[in-house]
């Protein structure tokens, strides 16, 4: 059970989280519609004054991709 565990652990952080910033315009689904709620507004902003998102803990992401689906400017993918 221990060793299923490490393996999932280890799953997880093979995701990379991509945020194309110029092309955000901070709607904000990215943030609602992640399951594992790790993504949030930057506290920078773009050259249209936009807050791009963030994640605070990559290696908790999945990898569902319902970020990058959902994303209506294709600011945000999955690698
Ligand atoms: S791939 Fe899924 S878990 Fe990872 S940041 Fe996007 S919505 Fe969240
Ligand atoms: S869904 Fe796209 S445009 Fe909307 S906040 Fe997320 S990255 Fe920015």
């Amino acid at each position: 059970m221990e060793k299923r565990s490490l393996q999932i652990s280890m799953a997880r952080a093979r995701h990379k989280i991509v945020v194309i910033s110029e092309r955000c315009k901070e709607c904000g689904i990215c943030i609602t519609v992640c399951p594992v709620k790790i993504l949030d507004k930057s506290s920078l902003r773009n050259s249209r004054g936009f807050r791009y998102p963030v994640a605070s803990d990559e290696n908790r992401c999945i990898g569902c991709r319902l970020c990058e689906y959902s994303c209506p400017d294709l600011a945000i993918y999955i690698l």
